[in-house]
């Protein structure tokens, strides 16, 4: 192909805004003649690189507006170092179906477990998947609506928070709630309810939540909420932060029985009232 050739092809692709065609033209052509590749192959190739780059591109947007604390996946998780984790379960979170069905994963344990790892590494093949994910803390989430409350723009704050396909809250029950944070907590939790995902790790067994929203029924509402359709993994053992500190010495090797916040049965599916001591208000 001629100089001024390639450079109206240049142009074109410039025009078209087809930019990473437009970078990789002259080694697209240069493959095309070592390989005496078709038209078609060339055009898909060239075309491909374009792709490729945009899908890269929407998915670095989508990692910086989802707000994950860590950049971990779930290929990182040693499932073997916790066995109370179902790794079906995980394969089957894995498959992103839970999000098609607007149902929720609500990851409980006490601390260094895992929970918050397990949150991002589904929210990072959600991400992948081409979804929208947004990742906040309970308190961050609580403090931001309060002030929007008080603002008097609830309503448009509440929308950043009901439209992500996933949405993740972590840390439920760190802290405990003043009413107006429980009742905020309550509405963007039934503004999701059959329309999108809420992942939620809690340190708290369900049978504390009256605690943690101050109050038995406004706690019975929101898990009444978040539970219907849902998959709850409990995660009994040892902190992996501990693991890591006695690896490096720092520790005695006795083993700490974590908490059981459930009774058998890691990974239940579709928690309902009254099916063990984790139901609301149990
Ligand atoms: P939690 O949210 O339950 O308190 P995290 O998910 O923050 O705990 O985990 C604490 C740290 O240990 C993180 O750096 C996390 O990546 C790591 N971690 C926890 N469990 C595992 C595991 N099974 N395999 C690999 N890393 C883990
Ligand atoms: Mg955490």
């Amino acid at each position: 192909m001629n100089g001024s050739l390639v450079e109206r092809v240049h142009a074109a692709l410039t025009e078209l805004g087809l930019s990473q065609a437009d970078a990789l033209l002259e080694s697209h052509l240069e493959r095309a003649a070592n390989q005496q590749q078709s038209y078609a192959d060339f055009l898909l190739g060239l075309l491909g690189s374009e792709q490729e780059f945009r899908k890269g591109r929407a998915l670095a947007t989508r990692l910086r507006m989802a707000n994950l604390p860590y950049a971990k996946t779930l290929s990182d998780f040693d499932l073997g170092f916790q066995p109370s984790i179902d790794a079906r379960l995980v394969r089957e979170l894995q498959t992103l179906r839970f999000v098609s069905d607007a149902s929720n994963v609500i990851l409980l344990g006490p601390p260094g477990v895992g929970k918050t790892h397990l949150a991002v590494g589904l929210s990072r093949c959600a991400l992948e998947a081409g979804m929208s994910v947004y990742f906040v803390t309970a308190h961050d989430l609580i403090c931001d609506l309060g002030k929007a409350a008080r603002d008097g723009n609830l309503d448009r704050r509440m929308r950043l928070y009901e439209k992500p396909k996933v949405l993740v809250i972590d840390e439920v029950g760190y802290l405990p709630l003043d009413p107006v944070g429980a009742t905020l907590l309550f509405q963007l939790v039934s503004a999701r309810y059959e329309r999108g995902s809420i992942v939620l790790t809690s340190n708290k067994s369900y049978t504390d939540w009256g605690q943690v929203f101050g109050e038995t029924t406004l706690a019975a509402a929101i898990l009444d909420r978040l539970l219907h359709h849902s998959t709850t993994l409990n995660i009994r053992g040892e902190s992996y932060r501990l693991k890591e500190r006695k690896k490096a010495g720092l520790l005695g090797d006795k083993r700490p029985a974590g908490p059981a916040l459930a009774p058998a049965g890691a990974g239940k599916r579709h928690v309902t009232h009254g099916e063990d001591d984790n139901a609301p208000g149990a």
